[in-house]
C-alpha cells in the first residue's frame, strides 16, 4: 500500500455510565483492516454481563441525574456541538472509518462524515419542536397530548457504514430526550468508540451514550432480550431482523428494522443514457456495493440494451480496486473474508444459473497481496428469477436484466422479497412519476441514485423492514404518545 496513517488506534474499551471499563470478563479481540489483513487494534470482548451494566447505567441517565431536567433547547446545544467535533475531526475518525471498514478513504471523509455531522445539528433543531397537540373532545374536558422520550434505545447497527447509521438512531434518541446503549458491528466498532469520546467532550452527560463491542452474536441477543430496553433500533440483515422480532415479542419492545435489499435500477429507451450509465455503476459500484440500497438489479429496455451495456462495460472495467487511503481511490477491500466468500459464492452461482459474466468475478491482487480486493462485477443476461437477482449480495456484483415495457419492468421489479430502493431513468416526466408511484420501495429516485439526506426520510417497504429513519418521521419511533384528560366541569 502506497499510503499510511499516523492516526492513533488505542485498544478498545468499553463505555459505560461515561467511564471507560474493560470487559468483565477481561477478554478482547481484534479488529482487522481488510485492506491488509494487518490487526488494528483490540477490542473489549463484552457479554451480557456488560450489556447488563450498560442498560442499567442508561436507565440511570435516564431516570435521573441532569439529562431528563434537561431543557429541550440544551439538549439541541449538545447535538450541534457533537455535529461540530465531528466535523473538527473529520481527518482522524474518517480514517478510522476507513482503516476499519476498507471503504476509500473519499467517502469515508467526505461524504460519510460530513453526513454523520449534518445528522446530529438536523436532530439538534428537532430538540425543541417536539410537542404535543390538543384534540377537539367532546364534554367540558381538555385533551391533551405529551411526546415523551421511550427510555432506553438499544442502538444495533451493521458494518457498512458504521458511524453514518449510528448517527441515524443515536441523534434523533438524544433529541428526544432518551439514554443510549450502542452495539456497533464486530468488524467496525472504531468509530463508535470515538463518538463516545467525542459525546464526552460536548459535555453529554454520563450513561446518556454507552458503547458496548463484542465478536460475537450474543451480545446484541443480550440486549434485544434485556427488559430494561425499551426499544431497538436496529440495522442489519433481514435473517436478524426476524430474529430480533421474535425476540423482543417477551418483552412487547419497540422495534424498528432497517433491513437488505435488492433495489431495481430501471433505464427506459427515453433516458439519457451517459447520466444513466454513470447512475448505474454508482448504483452499485459506490461503497463497493456493500450498501443496503445498492442498485443490485438493473434493468434496461431491450431497445437501447446493447449500447448502454457497452457504454456499463468499458466503465465497470476502468474502475480498479485501489489503496482506500489514497484520496484518488473509488473503489476500497470488502469488510471482511466472510464477505468476500459470500460475494465469490454468488458469483460462482450467477455462472451456474447460466449468466454472462461481462466485467470483473476475479479478486483484484495489490499491496501486501493480503487484502479483500473484488473486480467490479457485472453479469448480463440475468433473469429476475435467478439467485443472483433474487437475493442481496451485498458486494460488487450487478445484474442485469432486459425488459420491453413498462408493465414488464415494474412486474420485473416489484417481484422480490425486498422494498427498499429503486430508481427510474427516462425524459418523460409523467412517465418518471406513474412508474415512482407503482415501484413497491421506501425511497424512488428518478434520474439520480443514492442521494440521503437528513431531512429526507429512509427505510423499507416489504422484507426490508419498517419505520422509517431521518426526517421528522424518526422521532415518532423515539417517542411514547400520552393522552392527558382534564375535567373542567
Ligand atoms: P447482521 O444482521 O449480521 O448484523 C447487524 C448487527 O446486528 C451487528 O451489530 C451484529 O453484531 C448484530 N447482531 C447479529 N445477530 C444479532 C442478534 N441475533 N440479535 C441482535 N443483534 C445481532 O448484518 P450485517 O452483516 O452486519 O449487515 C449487513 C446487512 O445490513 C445487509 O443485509 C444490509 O442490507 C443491511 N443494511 C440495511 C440498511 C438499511 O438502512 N435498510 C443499511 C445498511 C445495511
Amino acid at each position: 500500500m502506497a499510503t499510511a496513517t499516523t492516526i492513533p488506534i488505542k485498544p478498545g474499551r468499553l463505555f459505560i455510565g461515561g467511564k471507560w471499563a474493560d470487559a468483565a470478563s477481561g477478554k478482547t479481540f481484534s479488529t482487522i483492516n481488510p485492506a491488509t489483513g494487518e490487526a488494528l487494534t483490540t477490542l473489549a470482548e463484552a457479554d451480557e454481563r456488560d450489556a447488563d451494566a450498560a442498560v442499567a447505567a442508561a436507565r440511570k441517565a435516564f431516570e435521573s441525574g441532569p439529562w431528563p431536567e434537561m431543557s429541550a433547547s440544551d439538549r439541541g446545544r449538545l447535538l450541534w456541538r457533537i455535529g461540530d467535533l465531528i466535523d473538527k475531526y473529520n481527518e482522524e475518525v474518517g480514517t478510522l472509518e476507513t482503516l476499519d471498514n476498507g471503504k476509500p478513504i473519499f467517502e469515508s471523509r467526505q461524504v460519510d462524515m460530513p453526513m454523520v455531522a449534518e445528522v446530529f445539528r438536523y436532530y439538534a433543531g428537532w430538540a425543541t419542536k417536539i410537542h404535543g397537540e390538543t384534540a377537539p373532545v367532546k364534554g367540558p374536558y381538555l385533551n391533551y397530548t405529551l411526546r415523551e422520550p421511550i427510555g432506553v434505545v438499544a442502538a444495533i447497527v451493521p458494518w457498512n457504514f458504521p458511524l453514518l447509521l449510528a448517527s441515524w438512531k443515536v441523534a434523533p434518541a438524544l433529541a428526544a430526550g432518551n439514554t443510549v446503549v450502542l452495539k456497533p458491528a464486530p468488524w467496525t466498532s472504531l468509530t463508535a468508540l470515538r463518538l463516545a469520546e467525542i459525546c464526552q467532550e460536548a459535555g453529554l452527560p454520563e450513561g446518556v451514550l454507552n458503547v458496548v463491542t463484542g465478536s460475537t452474536r450474543e451480545l446484541g441477543r443480550a440486549l434485544v432480550r434485556h427488559a430494561g430496553v425499551d426499544k431497538i433500533a436496529f440495522t442489519g440483515s433481514t435473517a436478524t431482523g426476524q430474529e430480533i422480532m421474535r425476540e423482543s415479542a417477551a418483552t412487547v419492545k419497540r422495534v424498528t428494522l432497517e433491513l437488505g435489499g435488492k433495489s431495481a435500477n430501471i433505464v427506459f429507451a427515453d433516458a439519457d443514457l451517459d447520466a444513466a450509465v454513470r447512475g448505474a455503476t454508482i448504483g452499485i459500484f459506490y461503497g463497493k456495493g456493500e450498501v443496503c440500497a445498492a442498485g443490485s438489479r438493473l434493468l434496461v429496455e431491450k431497445k437501447i440494451k446493447d449500447e448502454f451495456m457497452q457504454k456499463l462495460v468499458e466503465r465497470a472495467k476502468k474502475m480498479h480496486p485501489g489503496d482506500p487511503l489514497d484520496p484518488k481511490t473509488r473503489f476500497g477491500a470488502l469488510v471482511s473474508s466472510e464477505q468476500m466468500n459470500k460475494v465469490l459464492g454468488y458469483i460462482e452461482k450467477g455462472k451456474a444459473e447460466g449468466a454472462q459474466l461481462v466485467a470483473g468475478g476475479e479478486r483484484a491482487h495489490l499491496g501486501n497481496g493480503k487484502g479483500l480486493f473484488l473486480q467490479p462485477t457485472v453479469f448480463d443476461g440475468v433473469s429476475n428469477e435467478m439467485t443472483i437477482a433474487r437475493e442481496e449480495i451485498f458486494g460488487p456484483v450487478l445484474a442485469v436484466i432486459e425488459f420491453t415495457d413498462v408493465e414488464e419492468a415494474l412486474r420485473a421489479a416489484n417481484n422480490n422479497p425486498y422494498g427498499l430502493a429503486a430508481a427510474v431513468w427516462t425524459r418523460d416526466v409523467a412517465k418518471a412519476h406513474r412508474v415512482a408511484r407503482r415501484l413497491q420501495a421506501g425511497t424512488v429516485w428518478i434520474n439520480t441514485y443514492n442521494n440521503y439526506d437528513p431531512a429526507a426520510a429512509f427505510g423499507g417497504y416489504k422484507m426490508s423492514g419498517y419505520g422509517r429513519e431521518l426526517s421528522m418521521h424518526a422521532l415518532e419511533h423515539y417517542t411514547e404518545l400520552k393522552s392527558v384528560w382534564v375535567n373542567l366541569s
